[in-house]
């Protein structure tokens, strides 16, 4: 058995979940975030092996094949996977480790790895969230329509979830996070 504990974050896009990953990370020490690798092309501001592992769908299938995955999941029409070698290396040093997924891929790692602890961020109100999308602007009119019909089916799931963050505001969403992230510690075995 492992000693790091694994927290699973999700929410819409546009709930502010990279942002609230970043802050748990400079204030809680040990924290390690999972780069996903995705067949999505890079956004303008997206570094290979920072944001993601950028690949083609051969490549992404060849993973799947391979069985490295922990969990991956189609998202907008691209796919997104979680490495299970790298999970397992941080878990083992110790690691709290940080997994930025959607619903689907959460359900997939909760099953294989039951204390788990999943995490439901969502935005202040559904006309936040529109703004915040929008306001983004890295996405076409029907992408937009996409996240926003995605968002609206994922907010079904928020029952599934152990803890629902509201991202009304950023520092106070931050201590909500951090302390549900404190409160885990580290398992004895
Ligand atoms: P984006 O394209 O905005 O970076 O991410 C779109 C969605 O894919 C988000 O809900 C994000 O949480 C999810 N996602 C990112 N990486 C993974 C992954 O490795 N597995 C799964 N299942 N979802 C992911």
């Amino acid at each position: 058995m492992s000693k790091g504990r694994l927290v699973i974050i999700s929410g819409p896009s546009g709930a502010g979940k990279g942002t609230l990953v970043d802050r748990l990370v400079s204030r809680v020490p040990g924290v390690w975030v999972s780069v996903s690798a995705t067949t999505r092309r890079p956004r303008p501001n997206e570094v290979h092996g920072r944001d993601y592992y950028f690949m083609s769908p051969e490549e992404f299938q060849s993973l799947i094949d391979d069985g490295d995955f922990l969990e991956w999941a189609e998202v907008h029409g691209n796919r997104y996977g979680t490495l299970k070698s790298m999970v397992a290396e941080k878990m083992d040093e110790g690691r709290l480790v940080v997994l930025e997924i959607d619903p689907q891929g959460a359900r997939q790692v909760k099953a294989a790895i039951p204390d788990a602890v999943l995490v439901f961020i969502v935005a202040p109100s559904f006309q936040e969230l529109e703004r915040r999308i929008r306001e983004r602007g890295a996405e076409t009119e029907e992408q937009v329509r996409a996240r926003l019909a995605t968002a609206e089916r994922e907010m079904e799931l928020v029952g599934t979830y152990d803890f629902v963050v509201q991202n009304d505001d950023i520092a106070r969403a931050t201590d909500e996070l951090v302390g549900i992230v404190e409160s885990l510690g580290e398992k004895e075995s």
